[in-house]
């Protein structure tokens, strides 16, 4: 099984992606957290997009793709991957399918969780809340203001992702203002007909 799963920051996408990969016994690719783990060591990738990062703007595309790339040659991606955070753009979706088409994979599905923009802020600020409570290092981009311009960004460049993938038929539209239960039970319901339909 190899899906993209896409929605705004703060839509659950994380949480959702981890119960469809235990599910479906497939791999999480999520751009987001690569970075983050290059930034933390220090690795020269990780120095190059810190600040990036930190004020919510997008990092090259030739860094995400290779990231990417790197990740979906792994033998543990064999059986399939999750991608959360990439692509972002439809330019990253066309490099996606030529990067697919290269290996002769194919996706098999895209999942689009739809929030309402005015609850994301609301969800940032328990996720920050709740993250200090555990004595855990906020995320340098979870700050509101951040927030607002990774919205900004992800109207503009992530929404026109939706007509791209409905026209090649594989998009699940998601409302992702319902509990974590009712979001994964839709995700896997819409999943279901999707593989029982296309084989
Ligand atoms: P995320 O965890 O997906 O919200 O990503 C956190 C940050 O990493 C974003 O605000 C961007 O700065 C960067 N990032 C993650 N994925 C991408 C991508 N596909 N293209 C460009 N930048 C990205």
């Amino acid at each position: 099984m190899r899906l993209v799963l896409f929605g705004p920051p703060g839509a659950g996408k994380g949480t959702q992606s981890e119960r469809i990969v235990a599910r479906y016994n497939i791999v999480p690719l999520s751009t987001g957290d690569l970075l983050r783990v290059a930034v933390a060591a220090g690795a020269p990738l990780g120095l190059r997009v810190k600040d990036i990062i930190a004020r919510g703007e997008l990092v090259p595309d030739e860094v995400v793709v290779a990231l990417i790339a790197e990740r979906i040659d792994a033998p543990e991606a064999k059986n399939g991957f999750i991608l959360d955070g990439f692509p972002r753009t439809v330019k990253q979706a066309e490099e996606l399918d030529a990067l697919l088409a290269g290996r002769n994979l194919k996706l098999d599905a895209v999942v689009e969780l739809k929030v309402d923009e005015t609850i994301l802020i609301e969800r940032i600020e328990r996720r920050i809340e709740e993250t200090r409570a555990k004595g855990h290092a906020v995320r340098a981009d979870d700050d509101a203001s951040v927030l607002k311009q990774r919205i900004a960004h992800y109207r503009k460049q992530t929404v026109p992702l939706s007509d791209y993938y409905r026209r090649k038929g594989l998009l699940l539209v998601v409302d992702g203002m319902q509990s974590i239960d009712r979001v994964e039970a839709e995700i896997e319901q819409a999943l279901s007909e999707r593989v029982s339909v296309g084989g």
